[in-house]
């Protein structure tokens, strides 16, 4: 099936940069080591590079960044404006772009007045591929003085959807944005946001004052993802958690919770049952909850306790599982949470484990709020959602037609709709009642292992990952960036399955552009080398090293988890 559907053709505006299609290719192989596009991804740059207008619905990991980052890197001398919601996501580009050896900066309140006024200096003489600037920043009264005098090649404008009442996720600094088009006429626009309906779409159209766009929808279809949602009472659920994380050996979760309080009642469930867990949410500060990403990213702990404020820009690659304890609100806002599962490509579980109780909850914020049309808008997402976790038809295809898309496939083969309620789960759902109480004992070593077949699966593959992931560990803590990127764990186990010997072998590894040849290649190989020569890594894995079994600390864990089984009963 082709995914993309091209609905506008591109045109001959001659362009800013070189347009062959020879240095976009180099391009791409020199500076992300990548030997081809991903669907859509060439004809986006293409049409930036001849200054035309772009609205772009990708979903999470089709390579949306690429298409601007690429058309910005062609043009040497000016600067590409990335228009970027999150500070951490804008600093982590950055990092990441310097990796590749691709001049980058960005403006916000985390600088210091000296540190800006610098990068505004290097900004105008054009020192930067790509400038990332929050919506707040552009609506700032002095911002169009300093920006006319920056040689801008283009805007990108991430996220796009947020600048839409109609999304899920509306930010009312995204409204400025309008300004663009007058401040620069003849500048492109292209617009990128990987969830939007077609009202949306013709939102962030009409809204950025877009003329003739290139319109590129891909499907929302992700094969790799399974979509499985199930009503429970409060303590199946818990129950079928504890047995989703535990069948995930290998790569992250994330647990979606409702509220702080559950976030936290969620770590302590998890820990008490051996499973290193971490939170994430908006009351903690904002070191600790750096600090938590960090070790999330960094595979220290495998699991992510969160409120919906974790996420956004959380770019990891291998996260195997998203599970949801509670009903989004709205269909889109459940696509692109689920959707951070599987963003390598490679098979993904979105669990929604719901309870009655949601909807009433939901129901009760929804009456509420003031605003007529606001109202109305979060009752119509309610319906969507209500309808979705109710409908017998394919997850993956009511999900397409959801965002108006109409496939030609009837179904995916894998959702619960199409394949039922999987064997674990019905079972997990199950154990509770037979065993008449809230939660199961402790796992013993020995049915843990059971219950986990590959969790001590100890092949050579599996220790060189882990010798090169401290490898990596290692240098992200001395250059204080995160793991990602040093380099992706794709990257890092394409790396492990191909055990380059020479730094040539090495580039052909995709992910090894030439400037993170350059940095780590020796390193690389030098760690490959002392692998073959027997060394391993000093930690065993995380999820192995923190296995508890004394008896006193079962009797304390009983009590408690009894305690917590009969608070959550409480209405
Ligand atoms: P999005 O922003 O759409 O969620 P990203 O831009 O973060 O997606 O890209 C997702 C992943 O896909 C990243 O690891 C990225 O390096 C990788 N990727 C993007 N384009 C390509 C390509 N052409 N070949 C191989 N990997 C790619
Ligand atoms: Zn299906």
């Amino acid at each position: 099936m082709a995914s993309a559907t091209l609905l506008a053709k591109e045109n001959g505006i001659s362009g800013f940069g070189p347009d062959d299609s020879e240095s976009i290719v180099q391009a791409l192989k020199r500076y992300w080591g990548y030997e081809s596009f991903r669907p859509g991804q060439e004809q986006i740059v293409r049409s930036i590079v001849s200054s035309r207008d772009a609205c772009v619905v990708m979903p999470t990991g089709g390579g949306k960044s690429l298409c601007y980052q690429l058309p910005a890197v062609l043009d040497a001398k000016r600067t590409a404006m990335v228009v970027s919601p999150l500070i951490a996501l804008m600093q982590d580009q950055v990092a990441q772009l310097e990796q590749m050896g691709i001049p980058a900066g960005f403006i916000n309140s985390s600088l210091s007045g000296g540190e800006r006024n610098e990068t505004l200096q290097r900004a105008c003489q054009g020192a930067y591929r790509l400038l990332y600037l929050s919506p707040e920043r552009i609506a700032l009264n002095g911002t169009p003085d300093w920006l006319k005098r920056v040689p801008v090649s283009f805007f990108a404008i991430d996220e796009a959807h947020c600048i839409s009442e109609w999304g899920h996720d509306f930010r009312p600094e995204y409204r400025q944005l309008s300004r663009l088009r007058d401040l620069f006429p003849n500048h492109p626009i292209a617009a990128f946001t990987a969830s939007a309906t077609r009202r949306v779409r013709q939102d962030i159209v009409e809204q950025l004052r877009l003329r003739d766009p290139l319109k590129h929808i891909s499907s929302f279809r992700r094969a790799n993802l399974r979509y499985v949602v199930r009503q429970c009472n409060a303590k199946a659920q818990m129950q079928v958690l504890l047995q989703a994380v535990r069948r995930i050996t290998d790569g992250s979760v994330i647990v979606y919770a409702p509220t702080i309080t559950r976030v936290g009642e969620t770590v302590d469930f998890l820990e008490e049952n051996g499973i290193p867990a971490i939170a994430y949410h908006g009351q903690m500060g904002a070191l600790a909850r750096r600090e938590n990403q960090e070790k999330w990213m960094a595979d220290e702990v495998r699991v992510m306790v969160g409120t919906i404020a974790f996420g956004l820009g959380i770019h990891k690659s291998s996260v195997r599982a998203v599970i949801h304890l509670a009903l989004p609100k709205s269909v889109e806002q459940y696509y692109q949470e689920a959707g951070r599962a599987g963003r390598d490509g490679l098979p993904a579980d979105c669990l929604l484990f719901w309870q009655k109780k949601d909807a009433g909850l939901h129901a009760y914020f929804i009456g509420q709020i003031s605003d007529h049309e606001e109202r109305e808008r979060a009752w119509q997402r309610y319906h969507e959602v209500e309808d979705f976790v109710n409908s017998e038809e394919c997850r993956q295809l009511y999900i397409c037609r959801h965002f108006g898309e109409l496939p030609k496939w009837a179904e995916c083969g894998e959702c619960d709709a199409c394949a039922g309620v999987p064997d674990w789960l019905e079972e997990a759902a199950h154990t509770q009642k037979r065993e008449g109480r809230a939660f199961p004992a402790v796992l013993t070593e020995e049915s843990q292992a059971t219950a986990n077949p590959r969790a001590l699966a100890n092949g050579p593959d599996a220790e060189l990952r882990e010798y090169m992931r401290e490898w990596r560990r290692n240098i992200s803590r001395q250059k204080g960036i995160s793991a990602f990127i040093v380099m992706y764990d794709t990257t890092l186990d394409q790396l492990c399955a191909t055990r380059p010997s020479s730094v040539s072998e090495l580039r052909r590894v995709p992910g090894f552009g030439e400037k993170k040849t350059q940095m780590y290649g020796e390193q690389i190989l030098a760690a490959l080398e002392r692998f073959r020569n027997g060394e391993r890594a000093l930690l065993a894995m995380p999820a192995l090293r923190r296995k508890r079994s004394d008896f006193s600390k079962r009797a304390r864990l009983w009590k408690k988890l009894q305690k917590f089984a009969s608070a959550s009963l409480v209405p």
